[in-house]
């Protein structure tokens, strides 16, 4: 169920808010008792039916805030693309080594959409991922309370690095309003090494993550259009043949399109929730389990 049909199930127009303040952003968090928070929405049909009253969307919280290209660092707020922030980077000659092979990250994807779906991306064992080149954010928890995680130090290891949480979360923690990444030399960026690379279609897509020892096998059974040896994923048009200890995320497959069986992790999962967001507003059920 997305945006139309949310509003069709409820019988009424979802209230939309776009934010640009944290002021606003508050505002639009205290106003309602549950809300879905939007990046550019691309996600759409992956995603978990929730039911809202209100839309959040983040794209006019944009904007570089700062970029120390000596120190390799940049600090911008959530509603900016990887587009705009990949430009900007290039004219000091660097980046983000997000791979440029991967499937359907779509032109207008936000920071704070990627960084709050951490999906994997073709250079991922070269060059790291959002967990790695996220050093601090700000968020905006659901009861309006606002909060600095991290810092600009590459090595920060005073406390829990509390960021991480929200590194994945699906926006079911907190809004993420601001992100400190760490930049990378453009000419230090390797070369993808794909063993697949092909169109995927418009049809039903999944990304399948297997163990090293079972890609070989994973891509003669799911014949995958794009495959990442170094990181043993692949990109599948239609339903991927399961590998042990595999990890499948699939579109339109509603409650389906992300599964989680292990009770401890889910146990720690809902403590988590209960802790940063304890009316359930933020995304209610998109994680597929809280
Ligand atoms: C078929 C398909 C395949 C894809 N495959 C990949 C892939 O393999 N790898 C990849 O990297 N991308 C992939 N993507 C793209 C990925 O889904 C989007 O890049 C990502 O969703 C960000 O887009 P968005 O800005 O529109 O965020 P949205 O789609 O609007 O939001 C994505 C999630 O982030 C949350 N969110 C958004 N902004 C914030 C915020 N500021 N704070 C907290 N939570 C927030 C939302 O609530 C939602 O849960 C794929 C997309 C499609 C359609």
């Amino acid at each position: 169920m997305h945006r139309a049909q949310e509003a069709l199930a409820r019988g009424r127009q979802l209230t939309r808010h776009r934010p640009a303040t944290l002021e606003e952003l508050r505002d639009a968090l205290l106003s309602h008792r549950a809300l879905r928070v939007e990046g550019l929405g691309l996600q759409g049909a992956w995603a978990i039916p929730v039911e809202v009253e209100a839309v959040v969307s983040m794209r006019a919280f944009a904007g570089i805030v700062e970029h120390d290209v000596a120190d390799h660092v940049v600090v911008v707020r959530t509603g900016t693309t990887l587009q705009a922030l990949q430009t900007a980077l290039a004219e000091r000659r660097q980046c983000l080594p997000f791979g440029t092979s991967t499937p359907d990250p779509g032109p207008g994807s936000t920071l704070g959409g990627l960084v709050a779906m951490s999906l994997p991306h073709t250079l991922e064992a070269q060059s790291g991922s959002w967990r790695d080149w996220v050093i601090g954010m700000r968020v905006m928890l659901a009861d309006g309370t606002t909060a600095k995680c991290g810092s600009k130090a590459v090595k920060n290891v005073a406390g829990f690095d509390v960021q991480k949480l929200f590194i994945g979360a699906r926006g079911t923690l907190g809004v993420i309003t601001e992100l400190t990444l760490r930049t990378f030399a453009t000419a230090s960026v390797p070369m993808e090494r794909l063993t697949h690379i092909e169109a995927l279609g418009d049809g039903p897509i999944a990304v399948q993550r297997t163990l090293p020892a079972n890609f070989h096998a994973a891509c003669q059974a799911s014949g995958p259009k794009v495959a990442d040896a170094a990181s043993s994923t692949l990109w599948v048009a239609g339903e991927p043949v399961r590998q042990p200890e595999d990890w499948v995320l699939r579109r339109g497959a509603g409650v389906n399109s992300l599964s989680i069986a292990d009770p401890t992790l889910i146990a720690m999962m809902r403590r988590a929730k209960d802790r940063f967001d304890p009316e359930g507003k933020l995304n209610p059920g998109a994680m597929g389990v809280v």
